[in-house]
């Protein structure tokens, strides 16, 4: 979305019609206005230019040879998608119920007749562009909160209530392609008495190395971490079979020991380490996804009474 021209920092409009003189006279009259104005002569030209203008609205003479401005507005609307972006404001020749009415159901968000008042249309203009601003304003707080609701505060992970959004709909997925899903839960090691020595921040911080070291060894666009609960964390790893998570598991582990976070109360090392339970399960409707968590989680038990530092395969 382009709210301004990037260089000037001041709207952008792209007026469309046939008539070079109809074009002069609205570049003369919105210029006053501080605007920067594109000019297009025909529609196929307008809908060429659309992408690399992406202004912030769209002037279109309704009549015009060749391709009309209802037949341009109708291919912009399919090309914008969002209504609040890139608005059109037609200009109909004629004030005839027929024009207004197709202008509306191209998909045109206002409309001016020809001869044109000026004044109506600089009004028109700024309002529009009012709207499409707050409608962007609007729509990145909403993006925000959204990235918010979904993410841990402290290790900016993903949280539990998104991950068991996450594992619903990949155990559906899974279910529906026959696809195996796979669970790695892991814990820090002695992480009580690690808060005990070098106090609760001193633990906030070491949470925030331990996960961004283990996000470096995921791929984002595939594997989903998240905190699960206070020194605990979990990896969903959808399609993949026993060796590979295993494999993942005990790459993050690595990385992690190599961290060498010193923690001298750790009765199994001179710095923080974790321990993993890894679970694969072929995904079934008449399963419940938590069937795979709860593998991973008694993996994880047996590691943890195995020593520690290491990761533990579930046999489902
Ligand atoms: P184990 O090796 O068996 O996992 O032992 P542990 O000490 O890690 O396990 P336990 O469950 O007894 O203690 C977990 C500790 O994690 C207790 C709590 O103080 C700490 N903790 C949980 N959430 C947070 C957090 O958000 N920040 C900090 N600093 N500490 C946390
Ligand atoms: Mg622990
Ligand atoms: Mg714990």
């Amino acid at each position: 979305m382009n709210l301004f021209d990037p260089i000037s920092g001041t709207p952008v409009i792209l007026t469309v019609d046939d008539d070079t003189t109809t074009r002069q006279m609205i570049r003369r009259n919105l210029r006053t206005e501080g605007y920067k104005i594109i000019e297009a002569s025909t529609g196929d030209q307008c809908l060429e230019l659309y992408p690399q203008v992406k202004p912030d609205i769209i002037l279109l003479d309704a009549i015009m040879p060749k391709m009309d401005g209802f037949e341009c507005c109708r291919q912009l609307r399919v090309l914008i998608e969002n209504p609040f972006v890139s608005p059109v404001l037609m200009i109909t020749g004629l004030d005839d119920e027929t024009s207004v009415d197709r202008a509306f159901s191209a998909g045109a968000a206002d409309f001016v007749t020809k001869p044109i008042h000026w004044p109506v249309l600089l009004q028109r203009v700024k309002r529009l562009i009012q709207q499409c601003r707050l409608y962007q304003e609007l729509e990145a707080a909403n993006q925000e909160l959204a990235r918010l609701a979904r993410e841990d505060s402290l290790t900016g992970t993903a949280n539990r209530r998104y991950m068991n959004e996450y594992l619903e709909k990949e155990w559906e997925r899974s279910t529906n392609n026959q696809q195996s899903l796979g669970a790695i839960l892991c814990d820090i090691d002695f992480f009580k008495s690690y808060n005990d020595v070098y106090g609760h921040l001193a633990g906030d911080f070491c949470l925030q190395q331990v996960s961004e070291a283990m996000q470096g060894c995921l791929q984002a666009h595939k594997h989903l971490l998240a905190r699960y609960g206070g020194e605990e964390f979990v990896i969903l790893l959808p399609e993949i079979n026993a060796v590979d998570i295993v494999k993942v598991a005990e790459a993050v582990r690595s990385t992690v020991n190599d961290l060498e976070i010193p923690h001298k109360l750790s009765a199994i090392s001179h710095h923080i380490t974790l321990s993993f339970g890894a679970a694969v399960m072929i995904a079934q409707a008449d399963k419940s996804p938590l069937a795979l968590l709860a593998a991973a989680d008694q993996a994880l038990y047996q590691a943890k009474s195995a020593g520690r530092n290491q990761v533990v395969f579930a046999n489902t």
